[in-house]
């Protein structure tokens, strides 16, 4: 480490105070989602922030009320020396009426050395040390040689993908942090699609027809879609076993990979035979597999459920995947994100850890998603990077530890000074 390093990073224990105030700050700005759009005054903070720092900002509506803000940094020399995204999301997990809070979760707390707020863990406390790392190293006057990227993003709780759209739109980096709840732990995570698969007889019964579509001599070829989807829920529960049987990834426990039938509906009416069902799925699957695969895997062996059936072979299941936002069209994808620990910016990243903490970096799977896998589909090697633990991540008095956010602090503002001062391989 170079001198200017170290005085900057004494520099975060000497002012840990501001940090704590820029946590509560972030985290009195209420941003729950769902309800979701309720983003731009705290988005309007952190761009304000940014450009006191030098930085360009680009904001942009991504639905009313919601904008993304991506702050720009030039580097000196941003044609030779690496470049960097950091990333975060600004909503965070709803709070519901009859939870109880020590405090109001808007209104944060310090106690027995945590920050008590909604947020705090996920992932306020990850852009608050993010941001005063960039404070820091604007004050102090250092001209990074490297770009640097600060994603301040809407949407990742309700599943939309608000870092998605700043990859469509162009933003890019030689190395990517989300800064979300990792403990610390520099992470890749499994991935998760969900989808609707629906049962559809082309014919509406009445209710006295059940018999005849049932029992000897009645001839009449129909069928009620609730119960040929109990044969669709059998056939991904065959498949559930099979994929926990048969595949698995470091740091997963088996069997992690689940298909879960998280909403079923169908049916018109007690007097109609039910003409139509639909069931709402959730996958989760390892970080070397795509959803592309996935829905692959899944269709194929419903086909052939289907094909078993003299019914559903005349009306197979139809499948819509994904969507772009739980609370809109009822449907999400997190990609999942493979972390390469030979990659130059996670051996960084993880020195700096070491150096800072004075303990080997983990280097392992986070056992939820987050929007890392959007940048990684986009080609940027990516890990998650931050403060606070899922323990707390959407819990009643959420918090995150003083003294973890300082260490995270301290070795995101390392990582970005030598990350940007390292010249591109
Ligand atoms: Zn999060």
């Amino acid at each position: 480490m170079t001198k200017e390093i170290d005085l900057l990073v004494e520099q975060i224990d000497v002012r840990k105070d501001e940090l704590i105030e820029l946590l509560k700050r972030l985290i009195e700005y209420k941003t729950p989602a769902p309800p979701a759009r309720n983003t731009m005054e705290a988005q309007q903070f952190v761009a304000n922030f940014l450009r006191e720092n030098g930085f360009s900002i680009d904001m942009w509506d991504v639905y009313p009320n919601d904008p993304n803000v991506v702050g720009f940094l030039e580097g000196k020399q941003a044609d030779t020396f690496n470049s960097l995204i950091i990333n975060g999301h600004i909503d965070v997990a709803e709070v519901n009426e009859d939870e109880k809070w020590e405090a109001n979760p808007f209104i944060p707390i310090v106690k027995d050395g945590a920050i008590i707020g909604r947020g705090a863990s996920d992932m306020k406390g990850g852009l608050a040390g993010a941001l005063f790392a960039i404070k820091l190293l604007h004050e102090a006057g250092i001209d990074l040689p490297g770009s640097l990227t600060f994603q301040s993003v809407i949407g990742e709780e309700v599943g939309e993908a608000g870092t998605l759209e700043c990859c469509k739109r162009g933003y890019t980096a030689d190395f990517a942090v989300v800064v979300d709840t990792s403990d610390l732990h520099i992470q890749g995570q499994g991935g998760v699609i969900t989808g609707w698969i629906t049962v559809k007889s082309s014919q509406t019964f009445h209710d006295a027809t059940r018999r005849q579509m049932l029992h000897a001599g009645g001839k009449l070829f129909g069928s009620s879609a609730i119960e040929k989807m109990m044969k669709i829920i059998h056939g991904l529960q065959e498949l559930e076993r099979h994929w926990a049987v048969m595949k698995g990834y470091p740091g997963f426990i088996p069997g992690t990979n689940t298909i879960n039938p998280a909403v079923i509906e169908g049916g018109r009416h007690a007097a109609f035979i039910a003409d139509e069902c639909r069931l709402w799925i959730t996958v989760h699957y390892y970080p070397n597999e795509s959803h592309e695969q996935i829905i692959k895997e899944i269709e194929e062996h419903l086909l052939h459920v289907a094909k078993a059936d003299p019914w559903l072979r005349e009306n197979p299941p139809t499948f819509v995947w994904g969507g772009k936002s739980m609370i809109v069209d009822r449907g999400e994808i997190f990609p999942s994100l493979e972390v390469d620990p030979t990659h130059p910016g996670v051996k960084q990243l993880a020195s700096a850890h070491q150096g800072i903490i004075n303990s080997k970096a983990v280097v392992d799977v986070s056992p939820t998603v987050t929007d890392g896998g959007w940048l990684g589909a986009a080609g940027i090697p990516t890990a998650i990077y931050g403060p606070g633990n899922l323990q707390n991540a959407h819990s009643v008095n959420e918090q995150v530890s003083i003294e973890q956010l300082i260490e995270y602090t301290k070795v995101i503002l390392t990582f970005i000074y030598e990350w940007c001062h390292t010249k591109r391989t």
